[in-house]
């Protein structure tokens, strides 16, 4: 199982000199894999990630939240296509970084929706990403589909959803990505979701209920940690937070990010690193109960 870290913990600007410090600052906190945000794979860096990936000895995995132009649960055939033409080229970049996952809101736009996702949309969304996830079999990368909350898609808030999605997706072997952020806010429990999706959960991401430092909020990780534990889930765990102290343009308004939650991200991720590898430790005596 490998521990990671999401790159917006570290800088919002994915220049060169973003990727480098980004990739060692992740590898100085203790984590074994990198997650790219990579909104626009066409201008993503490949090469210096590469040499930095290398350099620090880590994985990397990439997401990313369409937007409007290329939102694939659209009935805009043009959005649908450039949607489509986006996450290829994630695909590649990925592909190109040696990368097993390709996860995030992939399946729609990342934004608060004011009406419900259409049966006609849903039905693009769904070709797309068998498509794409098929392509991405071939060259030996998972296509994850994140259950977001109410506010962030009007696709998949909640793992049931995800994986009646993902059924009728084909035979594209798309998984599902959970984060226990967005559970906080539309699951049940913390523990039904993971079971829910068992054999399908192939990416996590750890998040607090403000997104700020873990423990500080009212996430149930123990429940949590305890259903992944019993299910066996040996997939990537990366701990995602955003504070107004590091800002993404394309991210961080759309997610909300208004607040300094956090100012110290060397701190902040090194607590993540430990709280998250603590957990995993503890859970494992669970076998001798
Ligand atoms: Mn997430």
């Amino acid at each position: 199982m490998k521990i990671g870290c999401h790159g917006l913990v570290w800088t919002g600007t994915y220049d060169a000199d973003g990727i480098r410090h980004a990739v060692r600052k992740t590898r100085d906190a203790g984590f074994d894999l990198i997650e790219f945000p990579i909104m626009d794979p066409f201008s993503f860096d490949v090469a210096t990630a590469r040499a930095a990936l290398d350099e620090c000895g880590l994985a990397a995995t990439g997401s990313l939240g369409l937007d409007e132009s290329t939102d694939i649960s659209s009935e805009d055939r043009s959005a649908v296509r450039a949607g489509e033409a986006l996450l290829d080229r994630a695909v590649d970049v990925l592909a190109e970084l040696g990368g097993e996952h390709l996860c995030g809101i992939i399946y729609s736009a990342m934004r608060k929706y004011m009406e419900p996702a259409t049966p006609q949309g849903v039905a693009n969304s769904q070709a797309v990403i068998g498509r794409v996830a098929e392509r991405a079999r071939q060259v030996g990368i998972k296509v994850s589909v994140e259950v977001t909350n109410r506010y962030e898609s009007n696709v998949l808030n909640t793992a049931r959803q995800a994986r009646e999605f993902v059924g009728k997706v084909g035979d594209g072997d798309v998984g599902v990505h959970l984060d226990t952020y967005h559970m906080n806010i539309e699951e049940t429990d913390m523990f039904s979701p993971v079971l829910d999706t068992a054999e399908l959960l192939s990416y996590v991401h750890i998040g607090e209920s403000h997104r700020g430092y873990l423990g500080t909020g009212s996430v149930d990780f123990d429940s949590f940690f305890r259903a992944l534990d019993r299910i066996g889930y040996d997939g990537p765990v990366v701990f995602e937070s955003f504070s107004s102290a590091v800002v993404s343009p394309d991210l961080s308004r759309m997610l909300g990010i208004w607040r300094n939650l956090w100012s110290d991200s060397d701190e902040l991720g090194a607590h993540a690193n430990a709280f998250i590898r603590d957990k995993f430790t503890a859970i494992a005596s669970i076998g001798h109960h």
